[in-house]
């Protein structure tokens, strides 16, 4: 039989997958996307895991990469069902005494929950970046491509984002509220917050939170990616769920293989055709610490002693600087703290489809080390206890997912690693795997490649745009 069009395969549907399938169908490429689990979505799936009625983000949760995503953000999302919701604040992070900092968009309102003494240097930190928000975004999607396109504005977040998180907190400001902000936010990139490199996620994320909030999609994560898949649908793009690649030799023919895939399950899928350089440079790539994650319905909203947390869908748990760095070290040492640093999102405060009558959905999950069978739920919980007394009492249902759960729900999570890698400055400025692959025709295309973890689907996008040059040259 004559193929007369360019046959593209896409392993995996998480965000990136999905990405580097429309870029190839928007090409002219006939798509077919295999994904493993029965519902495409990878970290962007929504379940109702306990009750129904109740629908819960499996992972991620907030959205704003996906609004500020330059290739997203050219597609017709809307038209897809998907419609953005974006609390009043991006963060709240509570304190002992019944208070809380915030991250708002509103600077003024940011800082009026600081301590006064640090008001100014906030707003210096943050506002001449929040401005050019957008130019930031861009400029790190296209990263590690030179040249810049921004240098200056690069310089001045760079020279801040390589800073340690710890260092950077106690240089700049003198109070207590600032600089626990500052280690919330820095505590995303799961590194210890005393290294080089920690606070690079977390400014980008206090930046755009600045800038425009923290929204997420009406009705769950899973609404942004089936918005993708009913576009790329709308192209002629076909997905085929259940369907496990386990090899690259199992695939019907085609031009180019695009894998959603992080370095380990590519090494399995193709070890015989790689050469055994490529091939150690996949066994030494180092994955991150895990997660261990809670997801609950209650009975009514988390009872926060602090106000502002009704107004935040995202809560950083750990009160002060010196806890929460202590926490991440923690963790980086291999061990469990007794006080973890929670990450808690409470969206169905601001999204009313997600629970059924007076009750809620929320999820926290602490870091912990790779591979860790550690429950941590009790500790979670005293955590969140500890900001909200008579948390425990509004439970109704409970959901638990250790490291081994969440790499059954999504084989990219190894050992429960939820950023495709270790994080490490290393492999941060020189990414140890990209796109092209020593298989002509196969391409990696998940967050392990550049420019970063997250919803933004650039990984997947960079992926395509190489894979169609390289076709192109080759005809
Ligand atoms: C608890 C948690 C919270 C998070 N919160 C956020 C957040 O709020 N905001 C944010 O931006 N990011 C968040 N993230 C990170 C985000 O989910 C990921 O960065 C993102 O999903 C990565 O997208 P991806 O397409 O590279 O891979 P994934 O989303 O991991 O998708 C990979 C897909 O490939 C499939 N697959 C893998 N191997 C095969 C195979 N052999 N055959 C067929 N299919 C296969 C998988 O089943 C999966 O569907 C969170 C992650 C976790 C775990």
């Amino acid at each position: 039989m004559v193929r007369d069009k360019r046959e593209a395969i896409v392993v995996g549907s998480g965000p990136n997958g999905l990405a580097a399938a429309i870029a190839l169908a928007q090409a002219g490429l006939e798509v077919t996307v295999y994904e493993k689990h029965e519902i495409i979505g990878g970290g962007c799936r929504s379940l109702e895991l306990i009750q129904q009625g109740y629908i819960h983000d499996v992972c991620s949760t907030v959205h704003l990469q996906v609004k500020l995503s330059p290739f997203f953000q050219k597609l017709p999302l809307e038209e897809f069902g998907l419609r953005w919701v974006t609390p009043p604040f991006a963060v709240a992070n509570p304190f002992d005494d019944g208070t809380a900092a915030v991250v708002s968009r509103s600077m003024s309102e940011t800082v009026a929950t600081l301590d006064g003494i640090d008001e100014k240097t906030y707003a210096r930190l943050m506002s001449p970046l929040v401005v050019q928000s957008q130019g930031l975004m861009d400029e790190i999607m296209r990263f590690p491509a030179i040249p810049l396109r921004h240098p200056l504005m690069m310089l001045n977040f760079g020279r801040r984002a390589i800073t340690p998180t710890t260092e950077l907190a106690r240089s700049l400001f003198k109070g207590e509220r600032a600089r626990a902000l500052i280690a919330g936010m820095g505590a995303h990139s799961a590194m210890e917050l005393e290294r080089r490199g920690s606070f690079a996620s977390g400014f980008l994320m206090s930046i755009t939170a600045h800038a425009d909030g923290w929204p997420f999609p009406e009705g769950g994560s899973q609404v942004t990616v089936n918005a993708l898949a009913g576009y790329l649908t709308a192209l002629g793009g076909k997905i085929i769920t259940g369907h496990e690649v386990k090899s690259l030799e199992q695939l019907p023919p085609h031009d180019v293989v695009l894998l959603d895939v992080t370095p380990r399950q590519f090494l399995e899928m193709a070890e015989d055709r790689l050469p055994p350089s490529y091939a150690n440079k996949l066994r030494q790539y180092r994955y991150g610490c895990g997660a261990f994650k809670c997801d609950w319905i209650l009975n009514g909203p988390v009872p926060w002693k602090a106000e502002e947390c009704y107004r935040a869908n995202t809560v950083h748990i750990g009160g002060y600087l010196e806890e929460i760095a202590a926490a991440e070290r923690e963790v980086c040492q291999q061990k469990h703290p007794e006080k973890p640093f929670v990450i808690l999102t409470q969206p169905s405060l601001f999204d009313r489809t997600r629970a059924g009558g007076d009750g809620h959905i929320v999820y926290g999950y602490c870091h912990v080390p790779n591979g860790s069978t550690v429950d941590m739920a009790e500790r979670i919980e005293a955590q969140v206890e500890r900001f909200a007394p008579g948390f425990r009492d509004r439970i109704v249902g409970r959901h638990t997912m250790s490291t081994a759960d969440l790499e059954r729900h999504n084989p990219n999570c190894v050992g429960g690693d939820f950023l495709g890698g270790a994080k490490t400055l290393r492999q941060l400025i020189l990414p140890p795997v990209s796109y092209e692959t020593p298989i002509k025709n196969a391409f990696l295309c998940s967050s392990s490649t550049p420019p970063s973890p997250g919803v933004h689907g650039m990984c997947g996008f960079r992926a395509a745009q190489t894979a169609i040059r390289k076709l192109r040259l080759s005809h």
